[in-house]
């Protein structure tokens, strides 16, 4: 690890200014920050600790929806009652995800800002565009396993690796930003992480000083909520695939379809016309193959991830019927 200044902000506008200077980094837990600095992937010059800022809190909000501030751990935010009982897509997603030691140091803010898990990325003798623009894409003709096969570029084919973020998605929740001029925006979730495109190295929508305050989740809708993880091992892994899904039925009608995917592509990847496929009809195995179609419509494999786009096919159909009571 290299040397670096330490700086520890006492409120968010502080934090903005202390972010916005050159090669400075926020640091909430630091579960990703630190592993990244070690291998050199990462080398700020100022770590600002943004642990004293406030934004801890989680609070009901006029409208019957949710706040989540950016510095609220992932246990507390999965453990508290209103999220247990009206957003069980975003408790099950977040249990589904590291550690439970991890997930006492990591935040809102942070969960949603880490980095992809590309061994090209995390190896600096290797070239990586995110990393190192203009260097190339070890992972187009290289080991490409965990890669994305949806929304990818010939720039990068990187995965976005959380799981909170995935059922935020499906949750059309708002993220809020504050910038070190004290002003103040938001941005839905699912326009918050970027696709690769020619520009790999940006992850979000995030400008140089701004910093996530927190998180609005809508009040909450009528529907079974399921988020299901698909992994090499049972727990301490990321998603080759998830889904998190919100259905609701009138009788034997879907009449509720928000569903969004994760391990798939750069971003949660969420997909209006899956929805539109679903909404009307009547649940059966040729329907979810139908919406799988759509999903899928612009899938490309890499080689070693192209067990992904029938996988994505499986997943979508058992989340479904276990949504719905269907019959595969
Ligand atoms: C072994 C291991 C397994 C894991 N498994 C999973 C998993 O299965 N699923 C999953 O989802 N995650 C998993 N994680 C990732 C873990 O969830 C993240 O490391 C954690 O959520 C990051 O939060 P943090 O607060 O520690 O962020 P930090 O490490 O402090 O920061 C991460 C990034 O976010 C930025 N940041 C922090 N706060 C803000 C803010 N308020 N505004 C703007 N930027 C900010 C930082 O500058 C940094 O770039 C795993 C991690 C490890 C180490
Ligand atoms: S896929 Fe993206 S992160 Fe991985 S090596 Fe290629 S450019 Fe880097």
């Amino acid at each position: 690890m290299r040397p670096f200044d330490y700086q520890r902000a006492e409120g968010m506008d502080h934090a903005g200014q202390l972010v916005a200077a050159e090669n400075a980094t926020a640091i909430a837990g630091g579960t990703n920050l630190l592993d990244l600095m070690k291998l050199q992937v990462e080398t700020p010059q100022t770590l600002v600790d943004v642990n004293r800022v406030g934004h801890a809190e989680i609070e009901d909000r006029d409208n019957g929806g949710l706040w989540i501030g950016a510095l609220a751990t992932n246990t507390d935010t999965a453990v508290h009652p209103r999220v247990r009982a009206d957003y069980p897509v975003l408790a099950r997603a977040i249990l589904a995800g590291a550690t439970q030691q991890l997930r006492n140091r990591a935040t809102t803010g942070g969960n949603l800002c880490q980095r992809t898990r590309c061994y090209y990325f995390t190896n600096i003798d290797q070239p990586c565009n995110k990393r190192d623009p203009g260097s190339g894409c070890g992972a187009i003709d290289g080991i490409a396993r965990l890669h994305a096969v949806l929304g990818t570029s010939d720039q990068c084919i990187a995965t976005y690796p959380g799981d909170m973020a995935v059922a935020l998605s499906a949750l059309d929740a708002t993220v809020h930003i504050a910038s070190a001029d004290g002003k103040a925006r938001t941005v839905p979730v699912r326009d918050f992480h970027r696709l690769p495109g020619d520009t790999p190295w940006k992850d979000n929508v995030l400008e140089p000083g701004e910093l996530i305050t927190g998180v609005s989740l809508p009040a909450p809708v009528e529907g079974t909520q399921i988020y299901r993880k698909v992994r090499e091992r049972s727990s301490y892994a990321f998603a080759l695939c998830s889904i998190a899904a919100i259905v609701e039925m009138d009788g034997d009608t879907i009449t509720r379809a928000d569903l969004a995917f994760g391990g798939l592509a750069h971003k949660p990847w969420y997909d209006p016309e899956v929805s539109e496929v679903l909404v009307g009809q009547k649940p059966d195995a040729a329907l979810f193959d139908t919406a799988a179609d759509v999903l899928l419509r612009d899938a490309r494999g890499y080689g070693e991830n192209d067990f992904k786009i029938p996988l994505a096919r499986r997943t979508l159909a058992a989340a479904l019927a276990e949504a719905t009571g269907a019959e595969l």
